[in-house]
């Protein structure tokens, strides 16, 4: 008789949000989805059990912003960046606009085997070849018809880098959110002519505005005190995202913030080419968190549920029975570390996570210490 599962792990601590659990549970997955969650499932059970035991195993963590479309020079791959670091689904920030999404799904989307979801560029092109600048370019009404018609790859608009005086590009991709029936994410860039409170006024609730501590955006009054309109847009439901980048992410913005109760929505990396070499990756931006004084249970909720609410993908995000399985096991490290910041500042602290397991719809992905391998000498 076949087992039951063909994979269980067993005795790691689960937080998955979602479902309130934050302790020891084994996992089973059958047919590349959750089949069982509890505090013991027996071995013989499963075709393959994985001693997770010291380890955390935590929904696949989503990253809700990064840059995997080829066509933007910065790109890269998904698979590579992601799989490592236990993220199993990404969310490309306007690499493609709406004359060149079609292009993204066949060159990379569809060869992914990480879960790649869009906001797709209120300019035609999106980040390619040309800056964002052209504002003839900078059209709602086509990139609204093509967020709706690739529901399961688009998830909004996006509006980045413009340095206009005008509302174009941020008014266009909100307006193209709102005739989808979907999301904005914004990317903004204060101007005497377009001031950062009425960028956070125009937003609906459920739109995004990324990189919130970065050193251009007024987050903080002068006193480093959060700015109450800051306040009164989350209270409307706006979406404030991380957006770590190569230069979007102030340990003098994030901390001061953090401590008056003004966390990040969602924690993302905003991954690229530039980013990638100050190590933004998911674990690392997460554990700048943890050491700053998050709890780790809500940082996996900003890098799990949340994202999935905030994308309205509720079928992401968490470890229900049923869900498919992506999963991340992340390990909690002691030790001295040192975390570095956009403005290149750094801050010790003595907790770092790594992933050492990734499962993608239930196969392993990514084995970093190969824990789910026989020893050499056994076979
Ligand atoms: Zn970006």
């Amino acid at each position: 008789m076949d087992p039951e599962f063909e994979l269980l792990l067993r005795g790691g601590h689960v937080i998955d949000p979602k479902n309130h659990l934050n302790g020891l549970a084994d996992i089973a997955i059958r047919s590349g989805k959750v089949a069982e969650v509890s505090e013991f499932i027996g071995a013989s059970r499963a075709a393959k059990v994985v001693d997770v035991s010291g380890l955390y195993v935590v929904p696949g963590l989503i990253d809700m912003h990064v840059h995997v479309y080829g066509g933007y020079e910065g790109w890269l791959f998904p698979d590579q960046h992601a799989l490592p670091n236990g993220v199993t689904t990404v969310v490309d920030t306007g690499g493609a606009g709406w004359k060149d999404f079609e292009d993204f799904i066949e060159t990379i989307i569809a060869k992914s085997i990480t879960r790649v979801l869009a906001f797709i560029n209120i300019v035609g092109a999106g980040m390619t070849g040309r800056p964002e600048q052209d504002t003839n370019e900078m059209e709602a009404r086509p990139c609204a018809e093509m967020i709706r018609r690739y529901p399961k790859h688009a998830v909004g608009s996006k509006s980045a880098h413009f340095q206009g005086p005008g509302w174009e590009s941020a008014g266009g991709a909100i307006e193209a959110a709102r005739l989808s029936d979907s999301i904005a994410m914004i990317d903004f860039a204060p101007k005497p002519s377009r001031s950062y409170q009425e960028l956070l006024e125009r937003l609906n609730p459920g739109d995004i505005h990324t990189h919130l501590y970065a050193g251009h955006i007024p987050l903080l009054d002068e006193n480093l005190v959060v700015n109450e309109y800051v306040r009164d847009a989350r209270g409307r439901g706006v979406v404030f995202d991380t957006g770590h980048g190569n230069m979007s992410f102030l340990f003098r913005n994030a901390i001061p913030a953090i401590g008056q109760g003004f966390p990040p929505d969602t924690i993302s990396t905003d991954l690229h080419k530039s980013s990638r070499m100050v190590d933004t990756t998911m674990p690392v931006t997460m554990s700048k968190f943890l050491v700053i004084g998050m709890p780790l249970e809500e940082v996996i909720d900003r890098s799990t549920r949340i994202p999935a609410e905030v994308l309205r993908r509720p079928e992401l995000g968490h470890l229900s029975v049923g869900a498919e399985a992506d999963i991340a096991v992340l390990e909690r490290m002691e030790g001295n570390f040192g975390f570095v910041d956009s403005l290149r500042t750094r801050l010790e602290g003595n907790q770092k996570l790594e992933c050492q397991m990734t499962l993608r719809a239930g196969k392993i992905v990514w084995d970093r210490n190969g824990i789910s391998f026989p020893k050499w000498s056994d076979v």
